[in-house]
C-alpha cells in the first residue's frame, strides 16, 4: 500500500497518479532498464561521473556506453569537477514545464581548461528568483526522483531514484 502511494506523486503531482509511466519525465535508472546506471548509483554517492575511454582517451559527457570518438566499448568512470562559473542564465518565472516549480533557472555554465567537461547547460536549485548572476560559483547537487513501481520479469520492484543540478555556492 506503501508503494501504491508513493507511485502517485511520480513526476507530475498535477495528474494526481494518473498516467504514472507515461508522464514520468526521468529516467529508469536501474541495472534492468538502463545500461548507464552506474552513473546514478555515483550520483546516491554524491559523485558526478561519466564515460571516458580506455582506447583513444576521450572523455564523453553524458556518459554512454560506446566512445564517440572510435566506437570502442572499452571504458572506465571517472569523476567530473562539482563546481562551475555561471556564463548566462534564463529563469522561466512562470509557465514552466508541469513538474517543475518555478522559477525554473537553467545556466550555461562553464568548468574551467583543466576539465574534459568544459560547458553544460545545467539546471540551478536551491536559489530564488534573481538570486543568480552571470559569473557567481554553483556547485554539483543531487536530489530525489520519485519513484513507481516497475515490472522485472516476475516481480515488481521499486528503484530508488536521484538525479542532479547545481546550486548556488553561498
Ligand atoms: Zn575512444
Amino acid at each position: 500500500m506503501a508503494d501504491l502511494q508513493k507511485a502517485e506523486i511520480v513526476g507530475t503531482p498535477a495528474l494526481e497518479g494518473t498516467y504514472i509511466g507515461e508522464m514520468d519525465m526521468w529516467p529508469f535508472e536501474c541495472q534492468e532498464f538502463n545500461r548507464i546506471y552506474p552513473f546514478y548509483d555515483n550520483l546516491k554517492e554524491g559523485k558526478f561521473t561519466t564515460t571516458k575511454c580506455k582506447d583513444c582517451g576521450y572523455t564523453a559527457f553524458p556518459p554512454g556506453v560506446i566512445c564517440p570518438s572510435c566506437w570502442s566499448e572499452n571504458l572506465e568512470w571517472v569523476e567530473l569537477p562539482k563546481k562551475a562559473k555561471v556564463v548566462c542564465l534564463t529563469e522561466t518565472q512562470a509557465g514552466a514545464p508541469i513538474g517543475f516549480p518555478s522559477p525554473l533557472i537553467m545556466a550555461w555554465l562553464t568548468f574551467g581548461e583543466d576539465t574534459p567537461l568544459k560547458h553544460l547547460l545545467g539546471r540551478i536549485i536551491n536559489c530564488k528568483e534573481g538570486e543568480l548572476k552571470e559569473g557567481d560559483e554553483v556547485q554539483f547537487v543531487v536530489f530525489d526522483v520519485p519513484s513507481h513501481p516497475i515490472d522485472v520479469k516476475r516481480e515488481t520492484k521499486i528503484c530508488d531514484r536521484v538525479f542532479y543540478a547545481f546550486e548556488p555556492v553561498k
